[in-house]
Formats: structure tokens, sequence, C-alpha cells
């Protein structure tokens, strides 16, 4: 059997979007799965949407989540297919595109972008759409209709010349999606893509993805679900290249989490989530946040991402990647859209967060610590660390849960004070504080006197961490101990006007 070879195969025009880390993953996914190779190419023929940094934030991407390429642009070894960066195989497609012309499946088109629009407005004014194909070419100018002399008179003179497609005349293409199943499509509907363009000397999108799929032996072409209006055209580029095509699959589109549509950056925007691996800055200094700097875990990542189209058929929901490997398979990617929740993926973060060891944790934590002004001892974050990881989604939730573990308040809420601090149950609260050394001993004095409990508590717990929520009394004693307590409720009846 032909070896598994799959590529990702994305444009340098801007961030990598969510939605291509999965078409990335999947890839990755099905050749480890197959025993394969998973190949890097980076489709950068399109000039005028090139943006300077996005090949390095794609490949940081793919890297922070574990999504490492064998072959391919970044890829330190064996390499046999190089270059992968299609800018530097311009010199490769012009054969190409030529050889397809020799054998009459394209031409050389002369019309100008003024023309184009001249034809696209007569039509219109018709009440019809113009298509370059067999129904107009014949009146247009291109090597079909101009004389030998001609065609190579302009192909000398003029630089804006192109190559195009001869779409075929009334013929239904018969396509295969593993995904999607058979689909059939009428000629007359496609138009003749522009295979190839003297201005820059460098071919489009079409014929650089073909032609490089068969040099790079590539067995199986999955992709977003946006390509497929290309695949009549590539089924056809095969047929005329006289090449054998690699299976298709076409990925579901991530949807926005309510209404219709593509999940996009605007949908995040206006409901806090990223939508981006890795924060982003555009050339133009427009920032994008990232999972990563919003505190996401890789594995939730890729956790939560291989879960969006593709169903593992079980119960299961946390994988570990070794895990994906194995359950993946594309029969089980579902044809229609995946909703995305960013509630759904906290959650993923939440469980991750969880399974992490303290150590781990706290070694995540001491910075942010830092950052706050805090030297603390490792070994005592660890055990509140420990108490507090169930309570978080990130890590950075840490300081917002036990942050007064390390520190005093500086305020109280005014709301919790007005409630609270009552002159009754202040006296009781420093009577039971002073007279007692634990938390333990201090509950039960107060119960030996039939004191209110929850109101003697709640001014303790005002003092001590400046609100009446938080962890457990006897937590936050054990931690900051008896002398701090003490202290921090002196300094409570000093500020707290009763
Ligand atoms: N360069 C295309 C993209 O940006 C690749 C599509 C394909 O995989 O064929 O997504």
């Amino acid at each position: 059997m032909k070896r598994t070879r799959v590529r990702f195969a994305p444009s340098p025009t801007g961030p990598l979007h969510m939605g291509g880390v999965r078409t990335a993953l999947y890839n990755y996914l099905f050749a480890k799965k197959n025993g394969g190779d998973f190949i890097l190419r980076i489709e950068d023929t399109d000039s005028h949407r090139f943006v300077p940094g996005a090949e390095q934030y794609i490949i940081e991407s793919l890297r922070w989540c574990g999504i490492i390429p064998n072959e391919g642009v970044g890829v330190e070894g064996a390499n046999p297919h190089a270059p992968y960066r299609q800018s530097e195989r311009r010199g490769i497609y012009r054969k190409y595109a030529e050889q397809l012309i020799e054998n009459g499946y394209a031409y050389y088109a002369f019309d100008t972008a003024e023309e184009l629009e001249k034809a696209r407005s007569e039509a219109e004014a018709a009440g019809q759409t113009f298509i370059y194909n067999a129904a107009t070419r014949g009146s247009l100018r291109n090597s079909l209709t101009l004389s030998q002399e001609e065609v190579s008179q302009l192909l000398n003179s003029r630089s804006d010349w192109t190559i195009r497609f001869r779409m075929p005349e009334e013929r239904t293409v018969q396509m295969d999606d593993i995904i999607r199943g058979h689909i059939e499509v009428e000629t007359s509907t496609l138009d003749d893509k522009v295979l190839w363009k003297r201005a820059d000397e460098l071919p489009t999108y079409h014929l650089a993805n073909i032609v490089d799929d068969h040099l790079m032996e590539i067995s199986h072409v999955i992709r977003g679900e946006e390509w497929l209006p290309s695949l009549p055209l590539h089924y056809l580029l095969y047929e005329a290249f006289g090449w054998e095509r690699p299976l298709f699959a076409h990925l579901p589109l991530l949807l926005k989490p309510v209404g219709n549509g593509k999940l996009s950056k605007r949908d995040g925007d206006k409901m806090g989530f990223p939508v981006f691996p890795l924060k982003w800055v555009s050339p133009e200094g427009e920032v994008s946040r990232g999972y990563r700097e919003d505190g996401y875990f890789p594995d939730a990542f890729v956790n939560l991402l291989a879960l969006l189209g593709w169903n593992p058929g079980t119960e299961q929901e946390i994988f570990s990647m070794d895990e994906l490997i194995e359950a993946f398979s594309l029969e089980k990617v579902g044809k229609s859209g995946a909703k995305f929740n960013p509630d759904k993926a906290k959650w993923f973060n939440k469980e991750y967060l969880r399974m992490r060891s303290d150590e781990e944790l706290t070694g995540l934590f001491m910075p942010v610590l830092a950052e706050h002004g805090i030297n603390a001892e490792p070994n005592r974050v660890k055990e509140i660390v420990a108490l507090i990881k169930e309570r978080a989604t990130f890590v950075s939730d840490f300081w917002d849960i036990a942050w007064y573990l390390f520190k005093a308040p500086e305020e109280y809420v005014q709301k919790d004070a007005a409630k609270f601090w009552k002159s009754e149950n202040v006296q009781m609260a420093g009577e039971a504080l002073t007279a007692t050394s634990s938390a333990q001993e201090m509950e039960e004095y107060i119960r030996a006197k039939e004191w209110p409990m929850g109101k003697v508590m709640n001014c303790i717990r005002l003092a001590l961490t400046g609100s009446s929520n938080g962890l457990g009394i006897a937590d936050i004693m054990r931690f900051i101990g008896r002398e701090e307590a003490l202290a921090r409720f002196h300094r409570a009846e000093e500020r707290l006007i009763i």
C-alpha cells in the first residue's frame, strides 16, 4: 500500500485561526495513526496577501500544540522534497502550466483588468453573471481566439498575461470525499481559473497546490470545507496532468457559539474568548489575544479542538495526544459544522489543571506571585496550590482565589462590612480569636458560648480577607498563622467604622 503522506499547507496571510490549527491537528493525527508523514508546506505565492511574521507564527503555534511536522518548513533533518516554501519553488511551476497548454488543457489569456470589468458589467446589465469559460472565452482575448502571430507578439510585448485552465464544456465532474461521499458538479457553473501569472511569474494557489501535492507524493488531502468549491478544478487538473489523485477529505466549519456562520475573530472579541492559538500583533500594531496567553494549557487546547468536528463514538472527552492518535479516524468526522462553545473550552482547561501535579502548578504560580511582589516559600505555595486547584480554571485564578494568604487586605468590601462588622459581632470575634490558639478551638469556644457562629465567623473572615467570601477560616488561619490573624483583626478594628 502507498505510504500515508499528508500536508498542512497554510498561506502566511495572518495569524493562524483555531480552525486552521484543527486542520493541522487532524492531518497530524491521521498521519501518526497510519504510520505516515506529516508535512508543513507554506503556500506563499499570493504576494499581495503575504503578512510578515505569519509563517513564524504558524510554526510556533504548531510547536506549542505539539503538532510536530516530520518534513517541511522549519523541520531539521531529512527533507526529501525541499524546499517546502512555494515562493522558493517558483521556478518549478511554469513548465507544468506550459505542459497543459501543449496538451490543450490551458491557454494564454491577454484580457486586461478593464476589459474583464467591461465584460462583467455588460453581463450584469443583461441580467446575467459573467463567467470566464466555454460560454464566453470565444469572444475574449486569448490564445484560442487570436492568431499565432498575435499570440507570440503579445507574449513578448506584454507582462500582464496569464495562463488559464480550459474548463471543459458541459461535463459532470464526479468526485468522492471521505467525509462527504459522492459529489457531482456541472462544469458549466465553473470558470477558467488563472493558473499562472506573467506579472509576478508565479503560479496561483490551484496550480502550485496540485503540482506540489503530486511532487511531494501526498496521499490524502485533509483541509477545510472552504476548499470544497475548488475540488472539481483540482480533479480536472489531476486528470489533465495524467497524475494519480490523492484522496480528499473536507472538514466541517467551526461555527459561532450563537447564531449561524463561521467562527470569527469578531465573535471572540464580542464574547471574550480568543480565536487564535497565540497572541498576535499585526504589522499595524493591532493585538489579538491567544489561547496560550489567556492561560490555556496546550494539551487542553488540542483536546478541545479535536472534539470540534470529530466524534470518538464513546462518552470519553479527555484524550491525550497518544489517545487521540489511537482513536482518530476520518470516518468519524462529521459533515455539519461544529459549534464552538467557549464555556466548554474553559471546562477542558479546568480538567487539565486538576490533572496537573501540585509541583508543576507551583512552578507556574511562583512567577505570578513574583509579579505581585510576593516572594513565597515554594513548599508553602505548593500546599496552597493543593488546597485551591479544584476551584481554578486557569493558573491566573490562583491569585484571585488566594491572594489574602500572601498579604493582608488593603480594603474591605463595603456591603459585607455593613452587614457583618457590627459592634456585638466584633466583640465576640475579638474575644474568640484572642482566647484560643487554633481555628478548631475557636469554633469550640464560640459554640460553648452559644454565640451565632455564622455572624462571628463572617466578622473574622472580613478582617482576614476583606470580604465575606473565600476559603474556609480554618484553612486561612492555618496558612497565615494566629499572629497574622490577630494583626489583621486589629487593623480591621482600626479601619472599619461600626
Ligand atoms: N493554502 C491553502 C490554505 O491556506 C491550502 C488549502 C489546501 O489545503 O489545499 O488553506
